[in-house]
């Protein structure tokens, strides 16, 4: 029997809305709301939380079945900025999806969004990302950041590129992404390393790479496993195989999660700096 279905890695659709109010780890934090511009994510992390929530997530039962593979980008969300946007909202852009994911290169969308909050100026808005893309934007970032608090959150998971290549393998190489933040700091943009998930590492190495690199205090989070989030979003079945096929068993049990996360306070104080995981990390992004 033909099959209808057509594989295509880059759909869009008209939303009705493009922000959220926020609930739960980001409403913690101090956001109001979040933005997100697509759903599904071309980066396909292997760890990737989003597609465990499901219908929770926004997400059809394709997104979760084929994470990674395709993106639906919400072609209506600059327009619909224009209409949502007020001036006392804290945004955090994406809890769902990577703003500069890997399709994000050909549909430019995000250029369109910050001219939309640059006429529009909400009280914060901050970027989640790892992707290098970012950079593109980097002009109309400056322009953002004097018309409202800007922040860009960096994701950096480990120091080890090949834990990189096993657990986020389309996702740009570590140094890459140091280099990026250094180049957001000097272009005077307020960016962090965000330490989350952590993956296998060398605790102190990626405290001092991380640090070395925003000069700021850094914020981050274990990898979810079930032992201390019984319920909602947690790790993809995919990264627990990656870490039984590399004997990584201990970097999903909580007592040791626990060590490595003191281990980073540690060496970031020796820095001069803090290390704090969990909302009260991220209430450095929304306050
Ligand atoms: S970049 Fe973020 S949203 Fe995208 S797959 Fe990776 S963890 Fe998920």
């Amino acid at each position: 029997m033909a099959s209808h279905f057509v594989s295509r890695p880059v759909r869009s659709a008209a939303a009705r809305t493009i922000l959220s109010p926020t609930s739960g780890f980001i409403a913690e934090a101090g956001f109001t709301h979040s933005l997100t511009p697509a759903r599904n994510c071309t980066f396909g992390c292997t760890y990737c939380y989003v597609p465990t929530l499901r219908v929770q997530g926004g997400l059809k039962p394709e997104d979760w079945q084929r994470w990674g593979q395709f993106t639906t980008f919400k072609t209506n969300a600059a327009e619909l900025l224009g209409r949502e946007l007020r001036n006392h909202q804290r945004i955090y852009c994406s809890p769902l999806v990577d703003p500069y994911q890997p399709a994000e290169e050909g549909e430019r969308m995000m250029p369109r969004v910050l001219q939309a909050m640059a006429a529009s100026p909400p009280g914060v808005f901050t970027l989640q990302t790892r992707g290098t893309l970012i950079l593109r934007d980097l002009n109309l970032l400056r322009a953002l950041a004097r018309r409202t608090t800007l922040r860009v959150s960096f994701s950096i998971t480990t120091n080890r590129d090949e834990v990189r290549r096993r657990y986020e393998p389309r996702c740009a190489p570590i140094a890459e992404r140091l280099a990026v933040i250094r180049t957001l700091r000097d272009a005077g943009i307020e960016t962090y390393a965000t330490l989350a998930p952590l993956l296998p590492c060398d605790p102190e190495e990626l405290a001092r790479l991380a640090i070395d690199a925003s000069g700021r205090d850094l914020i981050g989070d274990a990898l979810h496993v079930r032992g201390v989030k019984p319920r909602g979003a947690t790790t993809r079945d995919a990264a627990l195989r990656v870490a039984a096929v590399n004997g990584h068993y201990q970097w999903l049990d909580p007592a040791f999660q626990s060590e490595t996360i003191g281990r980073i306070a540690a060496a970031a104080k020796a820095l001069g700096h803090s290390f704090t995981t969990g909302p009260s990390g991220f209430a450095k992004l929304a306050a």
